[in-house]
């Protein structure tokens, strides 16, 4: 078994990643999360991309913990805003984390920007390091548009106002395996599959 660091404290996304490991058979990769490792100093994100921020935190967890390590990082992408939030997406209102404050000023922002010019995604960027200083990083993006009034109460951030290219709902209107099986996150985490068979 080849044990693997995926640089987060959120069990939702452990789980996410161990379950589509399984769903595709990659065996002999054994996924551990920032609880299960010695606690080490975190750095703020203060990346220009959301490649540069998950590079940062896949060196500085491999670094600190030896073993290959897997990191995210995601947000919105708004056309209508030259692609922000982007990578201030969690704490746009000014507060980290608060998704409400977050979601109500990018409709407000977005007021009188009319129907035909409310595209964005979603972005998420992966990097893998391993402690030999090899270093991958993988990017997905989910396009749809920006709607004028939240729905739907799955997912969190900006779910309740995005509506995926296709759908006639929210992305908080599907269930977790509906938004799994083709949100940024799924896509990005898909991609990486090929480079942890291999390590
Ligand atoms: P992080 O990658 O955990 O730093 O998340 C960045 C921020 O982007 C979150 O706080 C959300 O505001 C937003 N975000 C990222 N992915 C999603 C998603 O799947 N749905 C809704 N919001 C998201």
């Amino acid at each position: 078994m080849t044990r693997v660091l995926l640089a987060s404290r959120n069990a939702k996304k452990l789980a996410e990643l161990r379950r589509i490991l399984a769903a595709n058979q990659v065996d002999g990769v054994e996924i551990v999360g920032l609880a299960d490792v010695p606690d080490f100093p975190e750095a703020p994100e203060t990346g220009a991309t959301f490649e540069e921020n998950a590079l940062a935190k896949a060196r500085d967890a491999a670094a600190a913990t030896g073993l290959p390590a897997i990191a995210d990082d995601s947000g919105i992408a708004i056309d209508a805003l030259n692609g922000m939030p982007g990578v201030l997406s969690a704490r746009w209102s000014g507060t980290h984390g608060d998704d409400k404050a977050n979601l109500d000023l990018v409709l407000a922002q977005l007021g009188d920007v009319p129907d035909d010019r409310r595209g964005g995604g979603f972005v998420c960027a992966i990097a893998l390091v391993h402690p030999d200083g090899t270093e991958t990083t993988l990017r997905a993006d989910w396009r749809g548009t920006i709607t004028r009034e939240p729905a739907g109460t799955n997912g969190f951030g900006y779910d309740p106002i995005f509506r995926p290219d296709g759908h006639d709902c929210s992305s908080a209107e599907l269930t977790p395996e509906q938004k799994d099986a083709i949100s940024h996150r799924g896509q990005a985490l898909r991609l990486l599959l090929p480079h942890l068979a291999a390590l």
